[in-house]
């Protein structure tokens, strides 16, 4: 935004030398100009379409378009265009329409469409199966005095899941599906709220949105955890049989032994294993074709917070604030508005393939 602003007041000048204008629907609703007989599109247009981080030098005049590897330079009033420092030429330079930068169909087509692609967007489409789930619990992880992870360059990992969960519950809500959000504010809630919270929703899923970080900055990507349980099967499978007179929930708070309580909680979770790793599974798939970033795959870990969850649960880390190009885009409303869409499409795979085993039983 900072950047139009500056060349807005720089070229304001210009635009008294571009002629006529038409504003047309693309399929992205990106607005089409016609200046000098040539089309163009508002350069910031694509890039938010797209999730282009754009940077401006104002006193090199260059603006620096960047989406995971790939970078772009180019001038305005200039048809040299760099690709990843290989020069391309445009039949028409950058220009500026109403304080903006606008670039040639040439750009959209042979510099946008190629290297800044659009990834394929599972969109609902009518007739399209509704998630059959009644309420998700959707738990932002960190908040408050507790930042979580942050950027090089300053991005708090609370930030992104807060908005992250925000978007989810929007698109959840408006397919019917009710939501708890363990926080919708920026506030400290301890791990053993967030599981009550969520067990007394009597909510279908659980959904934990974290970012991750790491030493080695060159990680990236998308992962997704679920929780293994640590018994070994066959001895649950002789507690179970012992404690099916057992009322579980009394069972738990009525002991101090923290060994059997992780044994229960365990059986409890073991319930709900199956539905976790299919629903990891689910929203991994998907994410694949919603962004460009590595799929991490499916992992287990006994994180805190999914432990006393008694519903299948899964715990999302949608990328690295440690990785300079992560926490670039995770820092766009775009990349946020995609995951959130991607963990949305997960959601209704795993309810489509829930209802499947629910009718063959
Ligand atoms: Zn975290």
């Amino acid at each position: 935004m900072k950047f139009i602003l500056k060349i807005s007041v720089v070229f304001a000048g210009l635009v008294i030398l571009i002629s006529g204008c038409a504003t047309l629907p693309t399929g992205e609703n990106i607005p089409v100009y016609s200046i000098g007989g040539k089309t163009y599109y508002p350069l910031s247009a694509l890039c938010d379409a797209r999730g282009v981080v754009v940077q401006y030098d104002t006193l090199l005049r260059t603006v620096y378009l960047t989406k995971d590897s790939q970078r772009v330079s180019l001038r305005i009033g200039d048809s040299l265009v760099l690709v990843n420092d290989n020069p391309l030429h445009l039949n028409a330079p950058v220009d500026v329409y109403q304080g903006a930068i606008a670039v040639p169909a040439q750009f959209k087509e042979q510099v946008f469409d190629v290297w800044f692609r659009q990834t394929v967007f599972p969109v609902r489409r009518a007739g399209m199966a509704k998630i059959k789930l009644n309420k998700v619990v959707i738990d932002a992880g960190h908040g408050g005095n507790d930042p979580g992870a942050i950027g090089r360059n300053g991005l708090r990992e609370k930030d992104v899941n807060l908005e992250i969960a925000k978007k989810l519950s929007v698109l959840l809500r408006a397919e019917g599906v009710q939501t708890v959000l363990t926080r919708s504010t920026d506030r400290f809630i301890p791990l053993s709220t967030r599981v009550s919270i969520a067990n007394r929703s009597g909510a279908d899923l659980f959904i934990s949105i974290h970012s991750n970080a790491a030493r080695l900055r060159s990680l990236s990507g998308f992962e997704v955890y679920y929780v293994a349980p640590s018994v070994s099967d066959a001895k649950r499978a002789g507690l179970t049989a012992r404690s099916s007179a057992l009322n579980l929930r009394d069972a738990v708070f009525a002991s101090d032994n923290q060994d059997l309580k992780a044994i229960v909680w365990d059986m409890i979770y073991a319930n709900s294993r199956a539905e976790s790793i299919e629903l990891s599974h689910s929203v991994c798939k998907i994410m694949d074709d919603c962004i460009d970033a590595n799929i991490l795959g499916v992992k287990n870990a006994r994180f805190q917070v999914l432990k006393g969850i008694t519903m299948p649960g899964i715990l999302i880390e949608v990328g690295f604030v440690s990785n300079a190009n992560e926490e670039r885009l995770l820092r766009t409303q775009a990349y946020r508005e995609r995951l959130a869409a991607g963990i949305l499409e997960g959601i209704r795979e795993y309810s489509q393939e829930m209802a499947i085993v629910e009718t063959s039983r």
